[in-house]
């Protein structure tokens, strides 16, 4: 399931083979979110085109909308939304933060309020594990309790112990479906997410607890959520050590060009996160020289790509000048030649950390990476 490749000589860095029911993912990977089966401004052929051998979207919200037995009935998640690499679904565990979802918590489940029919609905670790299987997903991430950084400790504890016994009744539910057979996609791997906020002796003990239940592999959770940068990556160079080396390592969550190239460095294998979509829309473009601001109207009479080694369709066709002016005058198509042209940034970082890896250059490609990304400062708002 998981084959190791490569070990850079002075980091932790690691490329490797994760394989699933769709197809060989390089790693270390990173995943574009398509929360809803859906990429915002993105189609998943573009999100293909672009590199993208995996993608994440949301088990409950799914569930919501259209109903996971609906999307079982229509061939599974794969054909639904005609992306046909794999996809990983997180369960539920995220949207706790957000108010207008998120009614209480206790041992049996979440309480949840549906987005879509404002309804109450109890939501178990077991329905969860039911409802990848239907949507027939090639990754399925176990229902954690994820607190809020900053609460106070005795609440990211009882989180942190409640998501351990969510673990173990994932892991028998999900080996019990399995067993029982008839099911859309048999080779479902499931992954454990620790947590422990930014306590250092509670997220060793998350991690040396999800690691003893025999998941396919392990998940970093609760963090790139308000808490300091340091904090995180202190809490992932905690919690590496007690994860098998011969899994994939997973940071839910990150992020950004740096943030990917440090903790990559620690030895994670897999990210997910909104931020080059995000950035897309509010018009900020990554380039090897940092990021720039495409609305500014320094770019009305610049005929140069958003950046000169990019291969991505909007690089192809299309200038500064006419970027900035599709924005001004027609913003949503404008987000999507830019969400296209971020994603293919991110899809390319990875590929030539790969290669730096597998080539054993990988400290040098970071050093200079950064050093060149920085120095084109960030453009402000
Ligand atoms: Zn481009």
């Amino acid at each position: 399931m998981f084959d190791l490749q490569a070990q850079d000589p002075l980091t932790n860095a690691r490329t490797g083979i994760l394989r699933t029911a769709h197809g060989a993912v390089a790693t270390p990977f990173f995943m574009p979110v398509a929360t809803k089966a859906t990429a915002k401004c993105i189609s998943p052929q573009e999100l293909v085109e672009n590199g993208a051998e995996a993608i994440i979207l949301n088990a409950y919200l799914l569930h919501a909308m259209p109903g996971s037995e609906r999307i079982s009935q229509l061939g599974g998640i794969h054909q639904f939304m005609a992306f046909p690499n794999t996809i990983i679904a997180d369960s539920g565990g995220f949207q706790m933060i957000r108010e207008s979802l998120f009614l209480g918590i206790s041992d049996k489940g979440v309480q949840f309020r549906n987005p879509f029919t404002k309804q109450k609905e109890m939501v178990s670790p077991e329905d969860i594990m039911r409802i990848d299987m239907r949507l027939g997903v090639d990754g399925a991430m176990c229902l954690d309790h994820m607190p809020f950084v900053l609460d106070p400790y005795e609440d990211i504890f009882t989180a942190t112990l409640r998501t351990h016994k969510w673990a173990q009744r994932c892991k028998l539910e999900h080996d019990r479906l399995k067993k029982e057979g008839n099911v859309l996609n048999d080779q479902q791997l499931l992954f454990g997410i620790a947590q422990g906020g930014t306590h250092q002796a509670l997220r060793e003990k998350s991690a040396k607890f999800i690691n003893s239940l025999g998941f396919d592999g392990h998940a970093f959770g609760g963090l790139c959520i308000g808490e300091r940068r340091e904090e995180m990556y202190s809490a992932v160079v905690t919690q590496l050590p007690h994860f098998d080396a011969g899994k994939p390592r997973y940071l839910m969550g990150v992020g950004s060009p740096e943030d990917i190239l440090e903790c990559i460095s620690y030895g994670v294998d897999c990210f997910d996160s909104v931020y080059p979509t995000q950035t897309a829309r509010r018009g900020t473009m990554f380039t090897l020289d940092g990021q720039i601001d495409i609305t500014k109207s320094k770019y009305q009479e610049d005929t140069s790509p958003i950046d000169e080694s990019c291969q991505c369709a909007t690089c192809k066709a299309f200038t500064r000048a006419y970027l900035h002016h599709v924005a001004k005058v027609e913003k949503y198509t404008a987000y999507r030649y830019l969400s296209v042209h971020n994603t293919h940034f991110i899809q390319q970082l990875m590929k030539e950390i790969r290669k730096g890896i597998d080539g054993g250059y990988f400290s040098e490609f970071k050093g200079e990476f950064l050093e060149r990304y920085a120095k084109g400062k960030r453009e402000k708002r």
